[in-house]
């Protein structure tokens, strides 16, 4: 099978595969007292110090969860009384959705899937005294846009806003760095990274209280109950050792440019998505026009193809990309996107492969967009 789908999830690398084989069969409660258990704890502190220094923050300020969902819940659950909620437009749904729930107002991005600076703005002048939250991703995991982080912490600040940004996407891709992002909260998870699932983190300044969503014992100084999933930490310590320099980047973008080039040669009349913005170099979004995704991601499986219609569906039913509708592009055309997204184990061959199946694809079912 030739994979293309790593923006959904990554194969475990083999060192971080080692990594974890190496602790998995032990008793690792880091509450416990005996001496089984003081090593769970130094497991535990090591890898929280690994990925505290590969980010570039201080080991108190990584929180353990089970994933970026759940740190992403954290964030929005306990700021929603006390600040207003700004949630960009196309965020994964654990911020998007939630945020619906929650009463957040939306921020709207332009044509390119950037959020727009003045808006935001404008929405933070609006509320006065009320203070916000401000989520937004560091990069989209449908279109791989990257947003202007940097610019979004410079006008939160005038307005004392936290902001908080998911990184999920990000990590592995572009360089992360905890203190040049400016960011009070950030959220990573292992197995888009070539970690397990089962291990995420919120990085968040030490100074700033968080209410707990997981109550119990008091794992993680009594912000997430529940005993840490030490294997899984491990591994995801070692995963984003092994990707937080992007080893892959510069090959990814010469074949995605190379791949974007060669598709639309071949099909003038299919669109890329977010072209106009910078974007991770392993992420392209095209639409084959007048065919469906749904018919797409067959044609692409019985040719031993693995990609994605926009964000994977959990319902089995392919809607249109909120994504690409919140970027101006039609419902009809949005049905015809599809997310090609490369990791670690692939190959410029495969990239290749994978050109001849979407032509032959392309000429086979593809209808002219109506005039
Ligand atoms: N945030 C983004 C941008 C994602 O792409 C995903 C997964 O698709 C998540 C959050 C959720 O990550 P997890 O599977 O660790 O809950």
């Amino acid at each position: 099978m030739i994979y293309l789908d790593y923006n959904a999830t990554a194969p475990v690398r083999p060192n971080v595969a080692s990594a974890i084989m190496e602790v998995l069969g032990k008793p690792l409660n880091s509450s416990s007292v005996h001496s089984a258990g003081q090593q769970a704890k130094k497991l535990l502190e090591d890898a929280r110090a690994s990925i505290a220094h590969t980010l570039g923050a201080f080991p108190n300020e990584v929180l353990f969860t089970a994933s970026a969902t759940e740190a992403n819940n954290m964030v929005l659950r306990a700021f929603a009384d006390e600040r207003a909620l700004l949630v960009s437009a196309i965020e994964h749904p654990s911020i998007g959705k939630l945020g619906k729930l929650l009463g957040a107002d939306t921020l709207a991005v332009d044509g390119n899937g950037t959020v727009k600076l003045d808006l935001l703005e404008a929405k933070l002048k609006a509320l006065g005294q009320r203070k916000a939250l401000i989520s937004v991703m560091v990069a989209n995991n449908e279109t791989g846009v990257i947003q202007p982080i940097a610019e979004i912490v410079k006008i939160a600040r005038q307005y004392n806003a936290l902001v908080h940004s998911d990184a999920v996407q990000a990590l592995g891709k572009i360089t992360l760095d905890w203190g040049l992002l400016g960011v009070d909260m950030l959220t990573i998870s292992g197995h888009k990274a070539g970690g397990p699932v089962g291990a995420g983190a919120l990085l968040i300044r030490s100074d700033l209280p968080i209410r707990a969503m997981m109550v119990g014992g008091g794992q993680e100084l009594g912000r997430r109950a529940g005993t840490s999933n030490i294997p899984a930490i491990h591994g995801f310590a070692a995963a984003v050792k092994e990707v937080a320099h992007c080893p892959d980047a510069k090959n990814w973008a010469t074949w995605r440019d190379w791949l974007q080039s060669e598709l639309l040669t071949a099909a003038p009349d299919a669109r890329a998505y977010g072209t106009g913005s910078e974007r991770l170099s392993n992420t392209l979004n095209i639409s084959m026009p007048g065919v469906g995704s749904d018919t797409q991601l067959m044609n692409f499986d019985l040719a031993g193809v693995a990609v994605s219609a926009g964000s994977a569906c959990s319902s089995g039913k392919v809607e249109p990309s909120p994504v690409l509708l919140a970027m101006g592009v039609s419902a009809a055309e949005a049905q015809n996107a599809i997310r090609i997204s490369f990791g670690w184990q692939t190959t410029k061959a495969e990239v290749e492969a994978f050109a001849t199946t979407w032509k032959a694809v392309y000429q086979r079912l593809a209808k002219p967009r109506a005039a």
